[in-house]
């Protein structure tokens, strides 16, 4: 099986004009470089900035994600943005499922799962978002959490469409909070997943990526992108400035090759 291609994907979140987004990501794609040829690497602006900046990566290797997207492809749904109109925008990806979401918009595993149904259909990769609360880590429950929010977002998928889409290990205690996973704690995590995809989805498993998010930083990002399990990063307070992604980016370089 071909080795898991890492995937660096900056969530800009509910950041940056359209101008300031334009000048973000000309400075990412103007830098990247050699990079993206080991490395895959995405930026996820508001929805606001996506066709600018999609106009602006014409045949640059950067890739472009969304934040989120509604399972319906159009229809009488106020505010909702669909997979399709993503995927005409020009996004690769669709983030899914993150803990902002759920936390503020109640957003449950089942809309997850229509939603990376929807975004597969409409040809994008979602990424979904999993992760603990730092009191389900404290109460032991972090491997239960994950495989009910595997098990919701992802049943009755096969193993092809498994095949098409990215987990993101995200435990809520680190997200924005500084507080970031050692890379043992992340690696045991992205472990348990790939075991829980291994077991419900067959072989796939070991060709689909899991990226880990939460406080990645340029000091702490080699620590954790070397874990064998863990397949790139998402990141977003530091995905806002150029330099500390591409900081990140490099970190996430074989180590043979950090001096080029
Ligand atoms: C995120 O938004 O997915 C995230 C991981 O944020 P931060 O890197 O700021 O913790």
């Amino acid at each position: 099986m071909a080795p898991r291609r890492p995937l660096i994907c900056g969530n800009w979140k509910m950041h940056r004009t359209v101008g300031q987004a334009l000048e973000l990501a000309t400075a990412v794609r103007n830098a990247l470089g050699g990079l993206s040829r080991e490395v895959e690497v995405a930026i996820a602006p508001p929805f606001t900035a996506l066709y600018a900046v999609a106009r602006r990566l014409q045949g640059s290797p950067l890739r472009l994600a969304a934040q989120d997207c509604f399972w319906e492809p159009e229809g009488a749904f106020t505010g909702e943005v669909s997979a399709e109109m993503l995927r005409d925008v020009g996004c690769t990806y669709v983030i899914l499922g993150h803990s902002e979401r759920r936390q503020h918009f109640g957003e449950l595993d089942a809309a997850v799962g229509l939603k990376a149904r929807a975004a597969l259909r409409a040809g994008l990769c979602p990424i979904i978002c999993i992760g603990e609360t730092l009191a389900e880590r404290d109460a032991g429950e972090t491997y239960g959490r994950l495989k009910s929010q595997l098990e919701g977002a992802l049943a009755g998928f096969s193993p092809d469409m498994v095949a098409g889409l990215v987990v993101a290990y995200e435990p809520v205690w680190a997200i924005g909070t500084g507080r970031v996973a050692t890379p043992q704690q992340a690696q045991e995590a992205h472990a348990f997943v790939r075991q829980h995809l291994h077991q419900h989805f067959g072989e796939v498993a070991q060709s689909v990526r899991i990226q880990y998010g939460g406080s990645v930083k340029p000091d702490n990002a080699a620590g954790l992108l070397r874990q064998p399990d863990i397949d790139g990063a998402l990141v977003g307070g530091a995905s806002l400035q150029a330099e500390s992604f591409l900081d990140i980016i490099r970190a996430c370089r074989p180590p043979d090759r950090e001096a080029t």
